[in-house]
């Protein structure tokens, strides 16, 4: 339960507010999370973490000298947007490059992965090491499918320490790689945590009960057990991870016992001392332990114990000291303030460069978006009720927000004279940071890269539509990793370009071309209908979703057919230049 906050959706934001004022010595707030308050070596390595909100001291509270960076703080369980990753780590970054890591999943993945296309476009070099130590996830031979829990430390710890060190990028990067291998982690539930507001704990594990392997935001376990005693509890655990231990273990271990939010310190004490004797048995030496609440979930009652197979460099990296608000090792020197740049507004400084072609265009992107608020607007009812059926049935008010955002933005923009580019650039980033979620992600990506594919050019021909085709289902697929099949947007968006791209190659003006798009994505998105879904959110309840389409497709497909029948009915051909070929100049150059 939790009692105290004044608005339950401004929680995560003002507790880090807070967490902040406690800890100012330490961290400070920018957009999107928090950076080191202290002077960093330029040239050092930025370990940024993060994640949603409800894990403290994950992500905030491990900022500081020898281990984060920064952190990226998205709302209570919810993937932060690309938005405020790109932000938190160009605070962060000295120089020396960006080291990205969080526990795996899908929109955290999204997002960051979004941030660090940004990073590297601009030339701040971005690697991103994904954290996966939970065997309860997947099995063994689908390592890369688990998600990530207490581990999540264990990894930052080491990454930070090296980094900390003076070592370059590449050799953070192994070092993370090695420690996230070497990393295993298996956790235990006796009750659920209460998001702020609710009433009602998000799961119940039944009384007298205790369930093994649930992930730290209410994923279901993999077996319910009857409550162990303590000595059966470590045996359970030691005995798994024992028996999941990587290859070229050694025998000299870290060890560590997480509380996930309502197990006494008492508790976790009592059974950490069982522990200690069985790896003991096992013929292993443990090295530097912790016992404590390191990752949390809210008021969950629950707890993991991880692993960390150690080899001679791992452990003088995890013996290293470290010095932030909710982690400390060893002693540090005491390190002087930072003055952090306030950054600067990138719109203003970059309206100035335009020409009359682009920013004639950019008000055509700007009437585009607002037909596709429109048509969401129109149907944000139907598109929640479609993500219902297996997903969690917010694409509708996702979409919503993303694109009313992405309007706003592209709107301004355009008043302000800006170039297509920088039109839909902006309206990419509000779409994604405002929409959150899988869809919100891919969409803002899109747009981006739209607007980088048309630049800034003295003229435009019915070439660069095509070019903007493509790169916009190009970002998609490269981020989602969707195929077709899959049950996703994607499922319409190759429809939609492949027709596209034959009627423009036959000669179609652009406006014929979008609308054979259109009609081949509305048909495809239909047929999604008879798919199991094989990517994001709905993936487990893949039967529930059966006979229903996929419903990023089909909002996909209800933009593409506004778009069209704008360009064909609505549109004044005189408006651009590439309206010009919309209206029938059939002369592709
Ligand atoms: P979330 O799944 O995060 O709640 P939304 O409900 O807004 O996000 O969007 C769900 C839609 O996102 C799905 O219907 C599907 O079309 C699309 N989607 C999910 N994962 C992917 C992916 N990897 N690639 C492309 N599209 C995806
Ligand atoms: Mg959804």
């Amino acid at each position: 339960m939790t009692r105290i906050f004044d608005d339950p959706a401004d929680f995560a934001e003002e507790a880090l507010d807070g967490l902040v004022a406690a800890n100012r010595g330490y961290i400070a707030r920018v957009d999107g999370g928090v950076v080191r308050s202290t002077e960093v070596p330029a040239g050092q390595v930025a370990v940024v973490v993060g994640g949603g909100s409800g894990h403290y001291p994950a992500f905030a509270g491990v900022v500081g000298p020898g281990l984060a960076a920064g952190a990226v703080c998205g709302n209570i369980f919810t993937s932060p947007s690309a938005g405020q990753a790109y932000r938190v780590a160009k605070a962060a970054d000295t120089g020396g490059g960006v080291l990205f890591s969080y526990g795996n999943y899908a929109g955290d993945v999204i997002h960051f992965g979004e941030a660090q296309q940004r990073l590297n476009a601009e030339g701040i070099e971005t690697r991103t090491i994904l954290v996966t130590d939970d065997i309860a996830s997947a099995p063994l031979d689908e390592i890369g499918k688990r998600r990530g829990i207490a581990g999540d430390l264990v990894v930052f710890k080491i990454a930070g320490a090296a980094a900390e060190a003076g070592l370059d990028l590449d050799a953070v990067e192994e070092l993370a790689i090695r420690a996230n291998y070497r990393t295993r982690s298996l956790g235990v539930a006796f009750d659920g945590c209460t998001l702020p507001g609710a009433a009602e704990p998000l799961f119940h594990v039944p009384a007298g009960q205790m369930s093994l392997g649930l992930g730290i935001h209410g994923e279901p376990g993999i077996s319910d057990h009857p409550l162990p005693t303590a000595s059966e509890l470590a045996q359970l655990l030691v005995s798994r991870l024992l028996a999941d231990r990587p290859d070229g273990a050694g025998t000299r271990v870290v060890a560590l016992l997480n509380g996930l939010g309502r197990v006494k310190y008492e508790e976790l004490f009592l059974l950490f001392g069982k522990i200690e004797k069985l790896l003991t048995a096992a013929g292993l030496t443990i090295v530097e332990p912790e016992c404590g609440e390191l990752v949390t979930s809210l008021d969950m009652s629950g707890l993991s114990l991880t692993l960390l197979w150690l080899d001679e460099e791992l452990e003088s990296y995890w013996a290293a000291p470290a010095d932030t608000p909710g982690f400390r090792k060893g002693s540090m020197a005491p390190r002087a303030r930072r003055e952090l740049a306030v950054p600067e507004d990138a719109l203003a400084a970059e309206v100035e460069d335009t020409t009359a072609a682009a920013t004639e265009l950019g008000r055509l992107a700007a009437a585009l978006l607002a037909q596709a608020q429109d048509v969401v607007v129109d149907n944000v009812e139907e598109l929640g009720r479609l993500d219902a059926f297996a997903g969690d049935g917010d694409h509708g008010t996702g979409m919503r927000r993303g694109v009313e955002a992405a309007t706003a933005a592209a709107r301004n923009a355009s008043a302000a004279g800006a170039s297509v580019e920088l039109v839909l650039t902006t309206a990419g980033q509000a779409w994604s940071e405002r929409a959150g979620g899988t869809s919100g992600a891919l969409w803002g990506s899109a747009l981006v890269a739209a607007g980088r594919s048309l630049g800034t050019k003295d003229s435009y021909r019915g070439g660069d539509a095509a070019a903007v085709v493509t790169s916009f289902v190009d970002a998609i697929t490269t981020l989602g990793k969707a195929v077709p099949g899959d049950k996703t947007m994607v499922d319409a968006l190759l429809p939609f370009r492949d027709a596209f791209l034959a009627a423009f190659d036959g000669g179609a003006p652009v406006a014929g071309a979008v609308a054979s798009g259109a009609a081949a994505a509305q048909a495809a998105a239909d047929a999604t209908a008879s798919l199991r879904p094989l990517k994001g959110r709905a993936r487990p309840l893949a039967e529930k979703s059966l006979g229903h389409p996929d419903p990023g497709a089909v909002s996909f497909a209800l933009i593409a057919g506004r778009i069209a029948e704008y360009l064909d009915v609505g549109f004044p051909p005189a408006d651009s230049r590439l309206a010009a070929s919309a209206a029938g100049d059939g002369a592709h150059a």
